[in-house]
């Protein structure tokens, strides 16, 4: 059994930019959705009892297990999503002049997640991943995958579902990108 975290913030916590209603959607019953569906996929497989993480490994390019690897990496996603709420606030001064330097600037790493917010065809997820080689990657994921989970440290990402912004921004994706990376990543 994986269990639904919890929502580390209120709902109405980042009200206007993401409405109390689009997180009580996407975290009660969209977040939720996923962690159901997993627990009911694993019943009878060798995944009953294992870890998240393990199951997306595990379940990764395999066709028969293609339903549990999508639900097992919303759930992931979703996990690191709420925690990326606020995140620019809570990171270590010396990692964010890493970051900083790397990019040139603040408004350069806030251009970059924006404009890969806007590559992404469909249904995906945006993402400022440290590699093991210590580069900062933004990276960019299909709808329920994750970044490569052994290969460097998520540090957050952006849900770029519809159902993350289309009741407050209706298809305007770029205003959603932009004032989730300024106002609720706090970038
Ligand atoms: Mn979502």
């Amino acid at each position: 059994m994986i269990e639904l975290m919890d929502l580390p913030f209120e709902s109405d916590a980042f009200e206007p930019m993401i409405s109390k209603k689009t997180i009580e959607l996407h975290y009660g019953k969209h977040h939720r959705g996923y962690v159901d569906k997993v627990n009911i996929l694993v019943i009878g497989t060798e995944f009953q009892d294992a870890e998240l993480e393990d199951i997306i490994r595990k379940t990764a390019e395999k066709p028969e297990y293609q339903a549990l690897y999508n639900n097992a990496g919303q759930v992931y996603n979703h996990n690191i999503y709420w925690q990326s709420f606020g995140i620019w606030e809570r990171l270590q001064e010396e990692l964010k002049l890493d970051i900083l330097q790397q990019f040139g600037s603040k408004e350069e790493l806030k251009n970059q997640l924006v404009e890969a917010v806007m590559k992404v065809f469909g249904s995906g997820w945006v993402w400022l991943v440290k590699q093991k080689s210590g580069h900062f990657a933004i990276i960019a994921t299909k709808n329920g995958d994750t970044p490569p989970i052994d290969e460097g440290e998520v540090l957050f990402n952006i849900d770029v579902w519809e159902h993350a912004y289309y009741l407050d921004y209706q298809n305007a994706r770029q205003k959603y990108a932009e004032q989730f990376v300024s106002k609720v990543l706090k970038i």
